[in-house]
């Protein structure tokens, strides 16, 4: 049964916007010691535009490598691929579509294999990418940008390149200051690469420490255990800022007093499986598959919402003891 308190914690947090369908998962509050957050979409307002097409190969013409990007993107409801189709009025058919959860999309359109996503994608179809196209990708992706490739016939033919409106939302670094304030860890992860994400942690102030790039959304929910858990287990000791390295089996249970309490805050597809593994999940920005598996929906779309649920689950959690 749902204490009274908590059942009153949830009609004053409807009048803030914040849907808590789980109330039970209030309970979970009190142990609470880490909150992750998702990068793209939820640390970031995740409405990018693309900032520059870069070519690269001479026999094709930038409008007709759009057109051709844009009708495979067409069939994804990624940011990315919604920034990539803003504009471009003649969305051609796209056979044999494939979406790659974390990596990008494939398709033929005019007898043309279309590849476009991240460096993990075009490892994926072996398409070589020279030591001059790393570098340029690299030199956007240090001041935050996300870029994502363009190929066809093993070659790349373009570097699309993506940026939010703003760096971070702009109350981000408020509500990151706050937490520490409050005394919990915050962490970030995110499938963008380490570049980007190290910017976006600056810029909100999460400490590079604590920032897990590259993830699939596997990846992203082993974090969130192994963060539940880390006290249990003997000390990891990768760095954790290059790769995912989230499975360690030689980690050994040690103390099981220790458990901490993780929150998720995310937006997406990929956050389900963290969302649902997490204490409490917190869902922003209103993707349908992100709300199923949350516990708590902000609906204002507002970062600082975050704060008040915490604020009134403790307060719940206070009168019933
Ligand atoms: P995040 O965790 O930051 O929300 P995702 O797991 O959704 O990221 O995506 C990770 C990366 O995969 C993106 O930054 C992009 O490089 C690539 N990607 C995913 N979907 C697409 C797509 N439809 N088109 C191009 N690239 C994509
Ligand atoms: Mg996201």
């Amino acid at each position: 049964a749902v204490p009274t308190v908590i059942m009153v914690a949830t009609g004053v947090a409807t009048r803030y916007g914040i849907l808590i369908k789980d109330g039970e998962s209030l309970e979970n509050a009190a142990k609470i010691k880490t909150i992750v957050f998702d990068k793209t979409g939820t640390l970031t307002s995740g409405k990018p535009k693309v900032k520059e097409f870069i070519m690269l190969l001479a026999d094709y013409n930038e409008a007709n490598v759009r057109e051709l990007v844009a009708s495979v993107e067409a069939n994804s409801e990624h940011p990315v691929a919604k920034a990539i189709c803003e504009g471009i009025k003649n969305v051609k058919k796209c056979q044999n579509f494939h979406n790659i959860e974390g990596e990008g999309v494939t398709g033929i359109v005019d007898n043309k294999d279309i590849y476009v996503g991240n460096t993990k994608l075009m490892e994926r179809f072996k398409i070589q990418v020279d030591g001059k196209i790393t570098k340029i990708k690299e030199n956007f992706e240090n001041k935050g940008q996300t870029v994502v490739f363009a190929a066809t016939n093993r070659q790349i033919l373009s570097l699309i390149v993506l940026e939010d409106q703003d760096l971070v939302r702009p109350e981000a670094p408020i509500v990151v200051k706050e937490l520490k304030t409050l005394g919990y860890a915050v962490w970030m992860i995110t499938g963008d690469n380490e570049r980007c994400a190290k910017r976006v942690a600056e810029a909100v102030g999460i400490p590079i420490c604590n920032v897990l790039a590259n993830c699939y959304p596997a990846d992203k929910k082993s974090k969130v255990e192994e963060l539940q858990y880390q006290n249990l287990y003997k000390k990891r000791t990768k760095s954790v800022i290059t790769t995912t390295d989230v499975e360690d089996s030689s980690a050994k249970l040690t103390n099981k007093a220790s458990y901490g309490g993780v929150l998720f805050v995310g937006d997406g597809i990929n956050d389900s499986p963290s969302l649902a593994q997490a204490d409490i999940g917190i869902a922003i920005g209103g993707t349908d598959i992100a709300i199923d598996a949350a516990s708590i929906v902000l609906l204002k779309n507002d970062l600082k919402d975050v704060l008040i649920a915490l604020d009134l689950t403790s307060v719940a959690l206070r009168r019933i003891k």
